[in-house]
């Protein structure tokens, strides 16, 4: 049980990482789960925010949706669901987070999803924006088959808007998902910041590629160091 102790570890410094980020709604409300590696389970915190989480506020489930160890609040044994789906249909991801990032969720309940309108996105591989789920209520058959059709229908993305509700961001382990979430958040801001002043403009298609590619040459050649 090492591993899931470790596992544990990293969900509760993520959650802190995603609180301090300050890309939280007011309420701190979220849940985040973790991929238990080589296993059909997944951990998911069991209350209904990242306040004060300990490792015995992080359950274990199947990915049937199965609870094998922990307790878990109302709120958090609604959404077991939202998040098993992201594991059932991306074997290349390892955790996934939801909040309600406020502008990310602006977004969400104007019924939008983010075109590639900044670069980060494209560096994190949500090339693809992040598209809307339609809605459903929270962690219902409707939401979760909304989402599962929004992770199906685009490869490159880290997280889908959940119409009317919130964000649902992912990623290879616990640190990678909280980027995700920030990410999003930060395109939202710049988004609805840009259309108030014009327009928010994607990023040209020709472009897109390019920008991964240089991004790859310079992480491959390592830290640059000056010569003695
Ligand atoms: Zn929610």
């Amino acid at each position: 049980m090492a591993d899931i102790s470790e596992l544990k570890q990293q969900l509760i410094e993520a959650c802190k990482f995603i609180i301090n980020t300050g890309v939280m709604s007011l309420s701190n409300h979220g849940n985040f789960s973790a991929r238990v590696p080589d296993s059909d389970t997944f951990l998911l915190t069991a209350g209904g925010s990242f306040d004060s989480l300990g490792p015995d506020q992080i359950a274990l489930f199947q990915m049937d949706g199965t609870l094998l160890d922990g307790a878990v609040e109302p709120a958090s044994a609604e959404i077991v669901e939202m998040h098993g789906v992201v594991y059932r249909l991306r074997s290349d991801m390892g955790a996934a987070v939801h909040t309600h990032s406020p502008m990310a969720t602006s977004y969400a309940v104007a019924g939008q999803s983010i075109p590639l309108i900044y670069e980060a996105l494209a560096r994190f591989d949500m090339t693809d924006g992040v598209p809307l789920a339609a809605y459903g209520p929270r962690g219902s058959r409707e939401s979760v088959d909304n989402i599962a059709k929004a992770i199906e229908t685009h490869t490159n993305i880290g997280g889908v808007l959940l119409a009317n509700h919130g964000v649902l961001a992912f990623g290879a382990d616990p640190m990678s998902a909280a980027r995700a979430n920030v990410i999003i958040e930060e395109a939202a801001i710049l988004g609805i910041n840009a259309g108030a002043i014009g327009k928010a403009e994607p990023i040209p298609a020709n472009m897109v590629a390019y920008t991964q590619r240089r991004r790859d040459e310079f992480a491959s050649a390592g830290v640059r160091k000056a010569q003695d």
